[in-house]
């Protein structure tokens, strides 16, 4: 009874010095917290003053101002420009100005060059893993694949498969679904791509030689010539956008959908390790934004632009379109198996992508098919040919 009436009598004063206490430990949090703030905003302020102007080369595999693909690497040199006050300055060059198209990676891992941009798949012959961060055939598309590299491990794989080049890879662009490609005559069975020679890269490359076909990796800035003097029967290049500039319809006749191939190929920046080290903190910082926004920069590009350069090509220059034949597709699905199969056997980082690109691929199929995919089929549904 008095234990009782005395914890009633004290119960207001322990009550008041919890909240004294309380309001004690908040106001010491807020202080520190707004020394830190402080602190830090002070460090930026050091350092966006700084004077210490940098200065980098940028070596790409497409034509100096090559539209779509070009625009990545121009688009990250005035974003850094920009966002750095002026402080990185990246000067660009085109293939074959500093170092040939195709010597991007080894340019950039070497130190000739402080980053490169290109496609990943290109070095499939020194890192059979990247495949998997350009292309797959039947694999994931644009969208995907950027949920895959930034939200599931795809790009921590991408930097350990690339860490012993001294490489520290980004993403950079995506022209999304490709086309199929440029024939001088119509693919109706397996039969019509025996003995076809054509420019097709990456695992898709591996998969129309086991077809009957001959493939071969080529620079855009040789594909027309091949395809005009014979070197070559056929080429894949990008899609609409890019390929009516390229003006193969000069020399090809049926244009083939859809990019089986290239389902959302991704593009690539590379950084040479030290370079990007050897930055202070903010500009590593808004190096790595400036590549993920120009990145996304150029699917909006082709995105906004594909659609037009198809009607000018059916329109005014006669294209033929063609959709490849189901059972050729099937057969094509067939050879990708037997290519990711090879492909995984002899190389264990290869093996450990596939893993994780796999794991990705059927979850977000699965969830794709009532969203994405589900919501394309019943727009048709609803509109047929109506215009919206
Ligand atoms: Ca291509």
């Amino acid at each position: 009874m008095t234990t009782a009436s005395a914890e009633k009598r004290y119960t207001p004063i322990i009550i008041l010095l919890l909240v004294a206490a309380l309001v004690a430990v908040i106001a010491l949090w807020a202080t520190d917290k707004a020394g830190r703030q402080s602190a830090s905003s002070h460090k930026g302020k050091v350092l966006a003053t700084s004077d210490e102007v940098f200065e980098w080369k940028l070596v790409t595999t497409w034509p100096k101002n090559f539209p779509g693909l070009g625009s990545a690497a121009e688009n990250l040199a005035r974003m850094v420009d920009e966002m750095s006050n002026g402080r990185l300055k990246i000067r660009v060059y085109g293939g074959g100005e500093i170092v040939p198209a195709l010597g991007v990676f080894d340019a950039v891992s070497q130190g000739v060059a402080d980053a490169g941009h290109g496609a990943a798949y290109y070095w499939k012959g020194k890192v059979p893993s990247s495949v998997f961060f350009t292309a797959v055939p039947f694999g994931l598309n644009a969208q995907e694949t950027f949920g895959w590299l930034h939200y599931g491990g795809g790009l921590e794989l991408w930097e350990e498969a690339y860490a012993p080049y001294n490489l520290v890879p980004m993403g950079g662009g995506s022209t999304g679904v490709q086309m199929g490609g440029w024939f001088n005559k119509e693919i109706n069975s397996m039969e019509d791509l025996q003995g076809l020679k054509m420019r097709i890269p990456g695992l898709a490359g591996e998969v129309f030689t086991l077809a009957g076909g001959t493939s071969v990796t080529l620079p855009g800035s040789e594909l027309y010539t091949s395809l005009q003097t014979g070197v070559i029967d056929a080429l894949e290049w990008v899609g609409p956008y890019n390929d009516r500039i390229l003006g193969f319809h000069q020399v090809a006749k049926y244009y083939y959908y859809p990019g089986w191939h290239e389902p959302g190929s991704v593009l690539e920046f590379i950084v040479n390790k030290d370079s990007l080290a050897s930055l202070p903190e903010d500009l590593q910082a808004i190096v790595r934004y400036a590549a993920r926004a120009s990145s996304q920069d150029m699917l909006d590009e082709y995105t906004g632009r594909n659609n037009e350069s198809l009607r000018e090509l059916i329109e005014e220059h006669g294209v033929e379109l063609r959709r490849f034949p189901d059972d050729v597709l099937r057969a094509l699905w067939e050879g990708t198996r037997e290519a990711l199969d090879k492909l995984v056997a002899n190389d264990p980082m290869a093996a450990r992508v596939y893993a994780s690109y796999s794991d990705f691929y059927k979850g977000v199929r699965n969830y794709h098919h009532i969203s994405e995919q589900a919501y394309i089929n019943v727009r048709d549904v609803v509109l047929e040919e109506e215009d919206f």
